[in-house]
């Protein structure tokens, strides 16, 4: 098992957001999570990456690495786990007044005190990789939502992670913008990243998915691969689901 997480939950105040997740990932492997907006899908991709304290729960990686939830999380562990996990969010979040390039040298200089020309060479190979080379030094307002997203995963994959993680990663793009950015997410599937990715794109988990896990009001209701949980749901709430979004 590359990643196991047992018993997380997480409140905010009296509200129960997640309730005993179980979920295991294998290297290399491609886990989507879909389910209605609210579900709580977003707050389990933060508590992987610790941008969320979930209140209980064990999570452990590659069984070099555990962690209780019930402690609050050491900052020497938070650091750890971001170095091993990639996060390309929903709205972007590049630095407006840094250049495409700069964004995704940021992460490796500043944090990881890589070395500067270094780290420029490997940013302008990631921006090839997603298609920007020759926008490296235009700013996020210069840019399309689907080139500052190709960035956003250029500047997540600079760390080196062991993990990627996507939060709705084309929600925010007008429609004819999408394909572009699920291209470059396509083109990391064949490279064998482990992945775990929050969409709400059917059609593309079902393409890149090992796994798909289904979430409704903070519970995994029903998880196994594509042609199970997505053509042939065993669970009634996932049936309502994909008969309101198809
Ligand atoms: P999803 O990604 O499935 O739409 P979220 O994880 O974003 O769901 O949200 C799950 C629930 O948690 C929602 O009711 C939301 O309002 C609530 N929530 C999320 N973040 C916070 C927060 N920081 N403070 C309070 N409530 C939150």
């Amino acid at each position: 098992m590359y990643l196991t997480v047992n018993g997380l939950t997480k409140s905010f105040g009296e509200l129960e957001v997640l309730k005993d997740i179980n979920l295991t990932i294998e290297k290399g492997k491609v886990l989507s999570i879909i389910g209605p907006s609210g579900s709580g899908k977003t707050t389990l991709l933060r508590c992987l990456n610790a941008l969320e304290q979930p209140n209980e729960g064990t999570f452990s990686f590659h069984d070099s690495f555990n962690l209780d939830f019930s402690n609050k999380i050491h900052k020497r562990d938070v650091l750890k786990l971001r170095r091993k996990s990639g996060m390309v969010f929903q709205s972007y979040n590049l630095f407006p007044h840094k250049t495409a390039l700069e964004n995704v040298t940021e992460g490796p200089i500043i944090v990881q005190r890589g070395k500067k020309e270094e780290e420029q060479n490997r940013a302008i190979e990631l921006l090839t990789k997603v298609g920007l080379k020759d926008k490296a030094n235009l700013y996020p307002n210069q840019l399309s939502g689907g080139q500052q997203q190709r960035v956003g995963i250029a500047r997540a994959l600079a760390i080196k992670p062991e993990l990627m993680l996507f939060d709705e990663p084309t929600s925010a793009l007008d429609p004819e913008l999408i394909g572009e950015v699920l291209s470059v997410i396509k083109d990391l599937v064949k490279e064998n990243w482990t992945m775990v990715v929050v969409t709400h794109e059917l059609q593309f988990a079902e393409q890149v998915s090992d796994e798909v896990l289904f979430m409704d009001e903070g519970y995994i209701v029903e998880q196994g691969p594509p042609s199970q949980v997505l053509k042939e749901p065993k669970e009634e709430r996932t049936k309502q689901f994909l008969k309101r979004i198809l």
